[in-house]
């Protein structure tokens, strides 16, 4: 089995080198990722400047872009077939509810899904992140290989997993949840008299509500959310529809 990693938190971080030492067992693993931090990258492609990978070790190569960068570079340049796997991660920190539009982690396994590849994302939900931390997560991950390994993907679908921060009670497998949005800009004057902003200050929240990504983590399981690339909101239909969109705005002829 060929396996690509990547991350959205840089070549070097402990994450991905724990989960590619778990997933050793499966095959070859071939290490694609960010040379620095690059995480709430979401899902975006360098198209406005070159791309350089440089090989740091064997079957670990550092890009200086994005995760779906790296992904798209694995999959078309790098390595010399398909990988039978993409995952992303370990995240520091969950990829949970809305949160996962900013994430590169969960981006990176869209874009693999995007090529047809299968693919998960892996993100532990704690406070520290000490090498061992990253054990149970690096541990599922390669349970969970090896179960897509053996049944495949069911079609269009990639998962977004997430992992608690102590020994996990069990797996969940759950929707993806709504986080609640505060006040989280921050205005402050720099020593030359200019505003500046910081985003994303401070401890947001989750609607607590059964059967979510966010409740099974924050009772220490492991949630499993599979996702899809579609957006359409279907349940749309029926009052856009009374809109008569349709029936406006054309020339018709
Ligand atoms: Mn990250």
């Amino acid at each position: 089995m060929l396996v690509l990693v990547t991350n959205d938190d840089g070549v070097h971080s402990p994450g991905i080198v724990a989960l590619a030492e778990s997933l050793a067992s499966l095959g070859r693993v071939v290490i694609v990722a960010p040379d620095r931090e690059r995480s709430a990258a979401g899902h975006s492609l360098t198209l406005h400047h070159p791309l350089r990978a440089e090989q740091i070790r064997e079957d670990v190569f550092a890009v200086d872009g994005t995760p779906t960068d790296c992904v798209n570079l694995g999959i078309h340049g790098l390595l010399e077939r398909r990988p039978d796997l993409v995952v992303s991660g370990i995240n520091r920190g969950g990829n949970l509810g809305d949160d996962i539009t900013y994430s590169g982690t969960v981006a990176a396994a869209m874009e693999a899904t995007l090529m047809g590849v299968p693919a998960f994302a892996v993100s532990l939900e704690a406070r520290s992140f000490l090498p061992e931390q990253f054990t149970p997560a690096a541990d599922y991950a390669l349970a969970l290989a090896r179960r897509i390994a053996a049944e495949g993907m069911p079609p269009d679908t990639f998962l977004n997993v997430n992992v608690p921060e102590s020994s996990p009670l069990g797996v969940r497998l759950t929707r993806q949840g709504k986080r609640r949005y505060g006040d989280v800009v921050v205005e402050k004057v720099d020593p030359r008299g200019r505003k500046y902003y910081w985003i994303g200050v401070g401890e947001l929240g989750f609607v607590e509500s059964p059967g979510t990504d966010f409740h099974a983590v924050h009772n220490g399981f492991i949630s499993v959310t599979p996702l899809h690339l579609d957006l359409t909101n279907y349940r749309s239909f029926d009052t856009l529809r009374a809109w008569n969109l349709e029936g406006e705005g054309g020339d018709p002829a």
